[in-house]
């Protein structure tokens, strides 16, 4: 059976950019299709300047907003990063096959390490390696599929190239992967600066919808979002990337085509209100189901104890092969 592994980051409350871009086909196919782990990947909020209750608190949520999500723990396995030891284990061990000119050449690096600079900081040397970070997530447990958005494809690349360069060096003993990204959505823009991704750890929160935002929250920011000065309604991502982005997030939420949608569109008013409401519509069962596990944390508790179990067991032997492989 297919093996798929994917994860979220808690440095911030999760997006509709997390959401349509992963956590969404997570739940709708891959829990079904494949033997499938998704991980709360906790190490990586480290990378940047962070409060450790935060954190922690961050954590918690994004596991029950997973759960919330529809993720079935009887379908698949979820668990919180640093559970499983195995991780940081494995990305020693990469570390000693990947070179640091691959490291500074990903394009999260750079864009990361620049914003820290500009903010006066220094920059974590685990900010610099935290792609082998994620790669020894992913090939622990002999990944074949990644299920990410767009920004994350180059990072699986270099899961790749590790797991090519370990075996060959080696022997046999990673299973190559591949990121694979929704056809629709793949990279949700911010509603304020449609050059830039909506991400999390930003702190434009006027251009992110939360999961979690109230239904008249996400209503303001659809509403608010930035457009242009044209009139007519036309599919055009790199001219028009502010309609563009909401046609693609409309086109997402009820599983249209973007470039057809915009024809039944004469107006942008017509198209925020529209894609506002499918947004709230798509995002209402995520919030209830979230405030009810939100009642019951002995559960998500219990899940991901379990999970971390599961986990564990997948990993080690892949793990303990890479040790002996290397000479340990
Ligand atoms: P971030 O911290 O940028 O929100 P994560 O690293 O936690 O992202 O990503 C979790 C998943 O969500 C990844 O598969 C990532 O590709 C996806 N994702 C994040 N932001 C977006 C976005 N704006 N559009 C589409 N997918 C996204």
């Amino acid at each position: 059976m297919t093996r798929v592994f994917s994860g979220v980051k808690p440095t911030g409350h999760l997006t509709l950019g997390n959401y349509l871009g992963a956590m969404r086909r997570w739940a709708a196919v891959d829990q079904h299709r494949s033997d499938a782990l998704f991980c709360v990947v906790d190490l990586h909020a480290l990378t940047v300047d962070h409060d450790p209750a935060r954190v922690r608190r961050l954590s918690r949520q994004a596991a029950s907003l997973l759960l919330a999500a529809g993720l079935d723990p009887e379908l698949c396995t979820v668990f919180v990063q640093s559970h499983v030891d195995e991780h940081a284990r494995l990305s020693y061990v990469l570390e000693c096959v990947a070179t640091d000119g691959e490291m500074r050449r990903m394009i999260q690096y750079k864009e990361k390490a620049a914003r820290e600079r500009v903010r006066g900081g220094s920059v974590r040397l685990s900010l610099l390696t935290y792609p082998v970070l994620m790669a020894a997530d992913i090939l622990a447990y002999g990944t074949d599929e990644v299920p990410v958005g767009e920004d994350q494809t180059q990072h699986v690349e270099l899961a790749r190239d590790l797991a090519v360069r370990f075996n060959q060096r080696y022997g046999h003993t990673f299973v190559v992967p591949r990121a694979t990204s929704p056809a629709v959505a793949a990279r949700v823009m911010n509603l304020q600066e449609p050059a830039s991704k909506m991400g999390k750890s930003d702190d434009t929160g006027p251009g992110i919808v939360y999961l979690l935002d109230e239904p008249d929250v996400v209503r303001k920011k659809v509403m608010r979002a930035v457009t242009d000065s044209g009139r007519d309604v036309v599919y055009d991502p790199e001219e028009r990337a502010g309609l563009a982005n909401l046609l693609e997030i409309l086109a997402a939420c009820t599983d249209g085509e973007p470039a057809e949608l915009a024809g039944g569109y004469d107006s942008y008013g017509a198209l925020k209100k529209d894609t506002a409401e499918a947004v709230v519509e798509m995002l209402r069962p995520v919030r209830e189901r979230h405030m009810e596990l939100s009642a019951d944390p002995g559960y998500v508790d219990g899940v991901l104890r379990e999970g971390a179990e599961k986990a564990r067991a997948m990993a080690r032997p892949t793990v303990d092969d890479a040790y002996r492989a290397i000479g340990l």
